[in-house]
């Protein structure tokens, strides 16, 4: 059937991740272990390394309500309990011999960083410590303010995607040093189309989500579909996946079929989800109709793969570079510079409501969402939530007191559609 397709088989994607990784670690390979924004699958893929997402391995220790066992252990071992949920998590993986909810993580043979958060080179140094491994950080130059990302064509983006070049060309020498294998250009080509398709595919699904009602929630099934993005980068199956959502995100478009809820408010998420009472915090707005039908998490955790950029396979270092430089640079706005993004969002998605999750322990997309929140409401005539909590530390998670703010929030939308009034909680 193909409604619901997606979800059934991102589940199923992730679950063989697993087994494979598992299968990994008891033939004791080494993997390669990268992040979110910036991963370079398609690259890694090219030298047989297994990928391992550390971010993704300890928000699934939330999803699957064992975080606080972890934080503790790290926090036991001396990690504070204000930096990063998700590095205690890994720590606390890393302790276990990789002993993960979902199977067994493998060790890690190198890391590649960039400089999208800061604590990804902190975290880094860790397995550094631990393992001995080589961490390669790859620099990626920012945006120097608000809209003015330079263009590529222009002397100013061919300077800085030749500095991104140069590290790519040094990381292919750190690969074939620490794999034993020779960079075979032909077997990237092969990565990188399958990586255009899932790109191309990812940019459709967003787009698909401006029809009402909308075809999937941004919030909990997005979240799925970021998940395949992630691990199966650069892959047939992450490839054939794509197509297959587009396939079916356009045909429940086309029949105006929504999500199983009757849509009563559009909305835009910012930040990272709840993950210790995911399904809860997902319910708390759908409960009153509400839908996320786009967010920042699935623009900056995508590592632009919004952007749907296709690299060019005739030259496909030079490409590599261009794509990475574009990606990471837009994941990297959308936390500090994301105002006019958001605008645009709201415009086309037609929302009704923007919801402001800043987390306890995630300061880089934290870190001043109070301000963008006043700045898209000067230019927006649309209502907000500013609703606190955590990724990952139930500790700092009050459903209760997080109901009674939303309720206000519905409650508040319900009043301005009935009287024109436009109520910020
Ligand atoms: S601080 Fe935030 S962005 Fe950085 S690693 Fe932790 S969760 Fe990811």
């Amino acid at each position: 059937m193909l409604v619901g397709r997606a979800n059934e088989n991102g589940a199923r994607l992730f679950r063989e991740w697993f087994q494979e990784l598992t299968a990994a670690a008891d033939e004791k390979r080494g993997a390669a272990y990268v992040f979110v924004m910036g991963s370079l699958c398609e690259l890694l893929r090219v030298f047989d390394f297994p990928i391992v997402f550390p971010e993704i391995n300890s928000l699934q220790t939330a999803v699957r309500r064992v975080a606080h066992e972890y934080l503790n252990e790290a926090e036991n071992y001396g990690f504070s309990p204000d930096i990063c949920g998700y590095v205690k998590a890994d720590v606390a993986v890393q302790l276990r011999g990789g002993t993960h909810p979902m199977g067994r993580i493998p060790k890690p043979a190198l890391a590649v960083a960039t400089n999208a958060c800061n604590t990804y080179v902190k975290w880094g140094e860790i397995w550094e410590r631990m393992y001995g491994v080589p961490v390669f950080t790859l620099d990626i130059p920012g945006s120097r303010g608000a809209g003015l990302a330079s263009a590529p064509g222009t002397d100013d983006f061919e300077r800085d995607r030749r500095y991104v070049e140069g590290q790519l060309r040094e990381l292919i020498a750190l690969c074939e040093r620490v794999s034993g294998k020779r960079f075979d250009v032909d077997r990237l080509r092969e990565h990188m189309g399958h990586a255009n398709t899932l790109s191309t595919g990812w940019r459709q699904v967003l787009e698909l989500n401006r029809s009402r009602p909308a075809v999937f929630n941004a919030l909990s099934d997005g979240t799925i579909f970021l998940g395949v993005a992630k691990g199966f980068r650069g892959t047939p199956e992450g490839a054939a996946f794509f197509t297959d959502l587009v396939e079916e995100m356009r045909y429940k478009a086309e029949h105006r079929i929504g999500i199983p809820i009757d849509e009563k408010w559009r909305l835009i998420f910012v930040g990272v989800p709840c993950y210790p009472i995911f399904r809860r915090f997902s319910e708390l707005f759908s409960d009153w109709g509400g839908v996320f039908v786009n967010s920042t998490y699935l623009w900056f955790a995508s590592g632009g793969a919004n952007l749907g950029f296709t690299y060019d396979l005739r030259r496909p270092i030079e490409s590599l570079a261009e794509g990475v430089l574009l990606g990471v640079r837009d994941a990297m706005d959308s936390m500090f510079f994301q105002t006019q993004t958001l605008a645009q969002m709201i415009d086309d998605h037609a929302a009704d409501g923007v919801v402001y999750h800043p987390i306890k322990s995630c300061r880089t997309v934290s870190t001043g969402l109070a301000d963008t929140r006043r700045a898209l409401m000067a230019i927006r005539d649309v209502p907000s939530l500013f609703v606190e909590s955590d990724m990952m530390d139930r500790r700092v998670v009050s459903e209760a007191q997080m109901k009674n703010r939303i309720d206000a929030f519905f409650e508040g939308l319900a009043s301005r559609r009935q009287h024109g009034a436009a109520p910020t909680v």
